[in-house]
């Protein structure tokens, strides 16, 4: 009996046997298209296909949506998509599309929309159907968030907006928009007010979505902009100026710390997304020639790879930590700093291989020579988004120090 089993309750062992079952005889084919190395890069419609149908085949088996309530498309369950993500890691799942869906608007919505938007909204969302973006950062205000200038005013029932939102990861598929705006110019917190907004229907109706290219060569995100786009009142979540308590609920999940277990997506280390991890390193270590000899048996290459390993075990004893209440001191402490780990982590890695690759390492996707089909540069240049999306290394530390260890606030 592994670790993760050795506490479910009847429900979750009964649960855990359905997912071993099911993943053991549904796990998809791998694709024919390149896969992306993360959701955030998804580009073409066939990458975006295959995603889709993976997410609504874990939807229809219940390994989505698992511990909300079935009127909103839930699997009605206690403490159980923890389980699912546990399972899909260890059949090494592809990822599932709709991350920013499951990740930050689904308990967003969930905890702030009506019951009838809710029981609109959700289904499609949990099944991978519509897509969903964030439509926070602006040119002017990233970690400054409070700073948002988009403009909604009101005529009627109706709310009519205008502004520049930037960084938009999927907005190119998006059918939602989960949308931070300013209903009031006069005061900052209070005059923020939170929408969710059908941006796909409103295309050249109000909405112009424009994608950015990343160092990468991929467009996974964009710039949106709003030109007198009309949306109802009816898509406001909660009262009119709550807009940055609603914004915290989505950002505490975004960065890990919410209070429902978020759909993972999925393994992120199936044979067909490239794998970051020490054990990934070790491998290529192992297949690079240097002086004569292999990287492995270079000890500077040796003591790189193994500090990140200790590192990586460190990260996995936090998390099994974390399924033990009477060890955690303070609830989001072991998530925001998982968030920063892990993303500094996989930076690291991805540095490290290029040292191992040597010249090498400059050689692209595409190139026939390159090791590894050109990922590791790729996954290099990638990395260094992971440390500024969800907040910025610097902001998750302030976070830390200020909300965890009590620290005074910066100025
Ligand atoms: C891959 C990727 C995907 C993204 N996807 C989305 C998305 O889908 N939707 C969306 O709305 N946004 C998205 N973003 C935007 C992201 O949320 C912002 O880039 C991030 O919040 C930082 O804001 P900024 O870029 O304006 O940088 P700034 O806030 O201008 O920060 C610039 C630098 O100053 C530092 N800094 C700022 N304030 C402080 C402080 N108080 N103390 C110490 N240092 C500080 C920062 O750490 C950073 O190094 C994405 C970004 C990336 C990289």
């Amino acid at each position: 009996m592994s670790a993760d089993q050795q506490k479910d309750t009847p429900e979750q062992a009964e649960f855990r046997a359905h997912a071993q079952a099911w993943l053991a005889e549904n796990t998809p084919e791998p694709p024919t298209v390149r896969l992306p190395q993360s959701p955030l890069e998804i580009m073409t419609t066939d990458q975006l296909s295959y995603l889709q149908a993976w997410q609504k085949s874990a939807y229809d088996a219940g390994l989505v949506g698992c511990d909300y309530p079935v009127e909103v498309g839930g699997g009605g369950r206690q403490n159980c998509q923890r389980i699912a993500n546990e399972e899909m890691r260890r059949a090494r799942t592809p990822f599932m599309p709709n991350v920013i869906g499951l990740g930050m608007a689904a308990p967003t919505v969930f905890y702030h929309a009506q019951e009838e938007l809710k029981q609109r909204l959700l289904p499609k969302l949990f099944s991978g159907e519509d897509i969903w973006c964030q439509g926070f950062s602006e040119p002017g205000a990233g970690s400054d968030l409070a700073s948002v200038q988009t403009f909604a005013e009101r005529k009627g029932d109706k709310w009519v907006i205008n502004g520049h939102k930037v960084w938009t990861s999927l907005a190119h598929f998006a059918e939602w928009m989960i949308l931070l705006l300013r209903t009031d110019k006069s005061v900052k917190h209070d005059g923020l007010s939170y929408f969710v907004v059908p941006i796909k229907s409103a295309l050249g109706k109000g909405v112009t979505v424009r994608p950015l290219i990343k160092i990468t060569g991929e467009t996974g995100f964009n710039e949106v902009i709003f030109e007198d786009l009309e949306v109802d009142d009816s898509y406001r979540l909660d009262e009119l100026g709550k807009g940055w308590q609603v914004a915290m609920t989505t950002l505490a999940h975004e960065r890990g710390a919410g209070e429902l277990v978020t759909p993972s997506s999925g393994g992120m280390k199936s044979e067909s997304t490239h794998n970051t991890s020490a054990m990934a390193l070790i491998d290529l270590a192992r297949r690079t020639a240097r002086n004569g000899a292999t990287a492995a048996e270079d000890p500077l290459v040796r003591d790189q790879i193994m500090q990140q390993l200790i590192r990586e075990q460190g990260l996995a004893e936090n998390n099994r930590r974390g399924r033990v209440t009477e060890l955690l001191d303070h609830p989001m402490r072991l998530a925001l700093q998982n968030k920063l780990l892990m993303s500094e982590i996989m930076q690291d890695s991805a540095g490290i291989a290029m040292d191992i690759e040597g010249a090498a390492a400059s050689l692209y996707l595409g190139d026939g020579s390159a090791p590894d089909g050109g990922q590791w540069p790729m996954a290099y240049m990638n990395s260094f988004g992971f440390t500024i999306a969800a907040g910025t290394s610097e902001v998750q530390r302030n976070i830390l120090g200020e909300r965890v260890l009590g620290m005074a606030k910066s100025k």
